[in-house]
């Protein structure tokens, strides 16, 4: 299994309906985020465009936050998903350093938190809580391993792009109609 997350930026309108579910459903504390919406304007008067980015932690395929941690405490969970076992994690921030996105924060308690992909939800058949309320349908995830899915359709069909591909992660958060950055 191979889980990954596929978000169509011309549908995103940056409400972010999906950072308030986000904070709700993982109980991130104030200040904190797990995701958060990105707008940029390019191009030159009178020929001006919005991209409209819903980002978070990307689950890299070669992850620095996992290879950097010393306790082990970042972990590959063997679904496509990058996880912290918190019983492991004693704050020291080296996978903060070494993530290009910014993805991660110290909870208030002491331990490195970031995006699960909402793994609890997807291993009982549920989306994850900012796909739920999503009320474009900008945001999908599902198994790319498994060719009858629709991310896998959608990463068939469409050109996409992922953040900071120079880094060489292999982010595995992907998006059509989208730009690097
Ligand atoms: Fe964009 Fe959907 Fe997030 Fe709203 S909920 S900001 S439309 S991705
Ligand atoms: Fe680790 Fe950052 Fe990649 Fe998430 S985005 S897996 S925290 S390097």
């Amino acid at each position: 299994m191979r889980r990954v997350m596929v978000i169509d930026t011309q549908r995103c309108v940056g409400c972010e309906a999906c950072v308030i579910a986000c904070k709700t459903e993982n109980r991130v504390p104030a200040g904190a985020y797990r995701d958060w919406v990105v707008q940029e304007t390019t191009g030159e008067l009178p020929n001006l465009a919005l991209l409209i980015q819903s980002q978070r932690c990307n689950h890299c395929t070669n992850a620095p936050c996992v290879a950097n941690c010393p306790t082990g405490a970042s972990f590959y969970r063997g679904d496509g998903t990058v996880q912290v076992d918190r019983d492991l994690c004693t704050g020291c921030r080296a996978c903060m350093a070494s993530c290009p996105y910014d993805a991660r924060y110290v909870h208030p308690e002491g331990f490195v938190d970031k995006c699960t992909l909402c793994a609890h939800r997807l291993d009982v058949g549920k989306p994850t809580a900012c796909q739920e309320v999503c009320p474009t349908s900008a945001i999908v995830t599902g198994d790319l391993d498994d060719p009858s899915s629709e991310v896998a359709r959608m990463l068939r069909q469409s050109d996409v792009t992922v953040v900071h591909a120079e880094a060489g992660t292999k982010p595995n958060v992907y998006y059509l109609n989208g730009a690097q950055r």
